[in-house]
């Protein structure tokens, strides 16, 4: 029993002190990837191995491959960091390795998901009656809002889609932005709907829908089970869809709205920002991340249904000796797992770590800090090509290959890290403002070194 505590101790200490390190550590110098590899590789052990051994063994080979991703001024992607409270209760997810499938197998792992999903429905302004499923990212969300959508228009056009599939099925419009996430069109595609069944609707100036063009490709199609998906925030510029009037506009013409808001629908989380979702309420299905903006451990998100019988019947399933199985859907009756991570643990620790005020608080930084990213880099001269409205900056340094060669030098400088994207016909930097740890001194120290490296 001692050998097992020394091991977990070594373990959290180890974390605890790369946790520490993160504030000065290089964030996302080049890593020799071959070295890394050859690190881990090696024939399969024949014989086992003591586990102290194991770990030494594993941080001596994992050490050099880590990014700092949870560190400060990672403002690569859309990544957040992973506060401590949540960060010990997955800890202790793990070490009592439970399995959260339903409430015989772990009543206390159904239990978090029931409060924490409670908690954030209220933060979100989600109608309190719907289903929140706990699943791995916004991909998983958006395929199990997708699911319960093609249940729900199939349904009410009498069609009975997982016993009888697509094949002879009523056709279903699906209409998306094109500024939709590539994570909707792969939900698409494992929901047997395919990509060509997508009505494109253009976006506006700053990447939101275009209400008009949207009110244009619902009229010209037939009437019938259709889908439609919006988004809150846009992950190039964090624009979100006018959801309160394309939602209406949906639903006039019977359709099933989905929203993708894996970082965006935070915003409702803030007075001062709730205006950018408003009407999300309207909504029949939602998507969000916690392992992003809410600064949740991996792998950690949400898919809302406003129509919990029909979020069941898309993703659950029942078997003779499945005790428990049968009443209100929980656990793995309402994602696409069967035995799951216990992750509602680290979600309830999280949000009692935050509490209201402190994710509103996070929200606000995050936005205040990507406005003081674009107002150093404008004051630096160089062009911020979006409209700042949440945590989201895209900068220009003239044209793209001179964008390409300053974004090359900050990754390969470490002071701080952010991808490059093309929006618009544009290469350009990207930067996201979603952890937690950041402060304005980091986001000051990230505007000189960018202005250094593309001088
Ligand atoms: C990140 C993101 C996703 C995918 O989420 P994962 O957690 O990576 O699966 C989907 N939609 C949007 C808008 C996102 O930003």
């Amino acid at each position: 029993m001692e050998e097992l505590r020394r091991l977990f101790r070594s373990a959290a200490d180890h974390a605890a002190d790369y946790r520490r390190s993160l504030p000065e550590r290089p964030v996302g110098l080049p890593t020799d990837h071959e070295a890394v590899a050859e690190a881990f590789a090696g024939p399969l052990p024949a014989a086992p191995t003591p586990a102290e051994r194991v770990l030494a063994d594993l941080l001596a080979a994992a050490e050099s491959g880590l990014v700092a991703s949870a560190g400060p001024r990672y403002f690569g992607f859309v990544v957040g960091g992973a506060l401590p409270a949540a960060t010990a209760a997955d800890m202790l997810a793990v070490g009592w390795d439970q399995n959260a499938f339903n409430a015989v197998l772990s009543p206390a792992a159904v239990a978090a998901e029931a409060a924490a999903g409670g908690w954030l429905k209220e933060l979100l302004g989600i109608p309190p009656s719907a289903s929140a499923g706990f699943v791995t990212g916004g991909q998983a969300a958006n395929t199990a809002g997708l699911a319960a959508a093609r249940h729900q228009v199939l349904a009410d056009a009498g069609w009975d889609v997982e016993r009888r599939g697509l094949l002879g099925a009523p056709p279903i419009r699906v209409v998306a932005g094109t500024e939709r996430h590539g994570t909707i069109d792969r939900s698409l595609r494992l929901l047997g709907l395919g990509l060509d069944v997508v009505e494109p609707v253009p976006a506006g100036p700053n990447g939101a829908i275009d209400l008009g063009a949207l009110r244009d490709v619902l009229r010209a199609g037939a009437p019938g089970p259709t889908i439609v998906c919006l988004q809150a925030g846009n992950v190039n510029t964090g624009a979100c869809d006018a959801l309160r009037e394309a939602g209406e506009l949906v639903h006039r013409h019977g359709g099933w709205v989905h929203v993708d808001g894996a970082f965006g629908l935070w915003a409702a989380a803030s007075p001062a920002t709730r205006h950018l979702v408003d009407g999300l309420e309207l909504a029949d299905s939602w998507a969000c991340d916690g392992h992003k903006w809410l600064n949740l451990p991996y792998d950690t998100a949400f898919a809302f249904c406003a129509r919990p019988e029909a979020h069941a019947a898309a993703m659950s399933y029942t078997a003779a000796y499945l005790v428990g199985s049968g009443g209100a859907p929980v656990g793995a009756d309402l994602t696409a797992e069967s035995s799951r991570r216990a992750r509602g643990f680290a979600v309830w620790a999280g949000l009692r770590e935050l509490g209201r005020d402190g994710v509103a608080a996070l929200v606000d930084r995050c936005c205040a800090l990507a406005r003081r990213f674009a107002e150093g880099l404008t004051a630096a001269g160089f062009e911020v090509v979006n409209d700042v409205v949440l945590n989201q900056v895209l900068v220009g340094f003239g044209d793209d290959a001179r964008t390409e060669r300053v974004v090359a030098a900050v990754q390969a400088d470490g002071t701080c890290w952010m991808g490059g994207t093309t929006w618009r016909g544009r290469r350009l930097m990207r930067i996201s403002v979603s952890n937690a740890t950041t402060t304005g001194a980091d986001v000051d120290r990230s505007v000189a070194a960018i202005t250094r490296l593309a001088a």
